[in-house]
């Protein structure tokens, strides 16, 4: 399972880099072509033309044990002895 840990993009036509750091943290680059939103919960990206107009910057971290999993593990009686 990825995590988003940073949410961010360069854009490409003014070089401006720009980072979501909350939900509703709405960011637009100094040309206002790209912006960015979700923060870490989702990644949301408005652009002018295409994806070719901003460079994905953001940066994820594998998490591999999930509150769902740790939850499902302890139910599970350990049988091996
Ligand atoms: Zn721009």
């Amino acid at each position: 399972m990825k995590k988003i840990i940073k949410n961010s993009i360069k854009c490409n036509l003014c070089g401006d880099i720009i980072v979501s750091k909350h939900t509703h943290d709405f960011v637009s680059c100094k040309c206002g072509r790209c912006s960015v939103d979700g923060g870490n919960s989702y990644l949301r990206r408005s652009y002018t033309n295409s994806m070719d107009d901003f460079t994905e910057l953001s940066e994820f971290e594998e998490v591999e044990e999930t509150k769902e999993n740790k939850d499902i593990s302890k139910r599970i009686p350990n049988t091996i002895t």
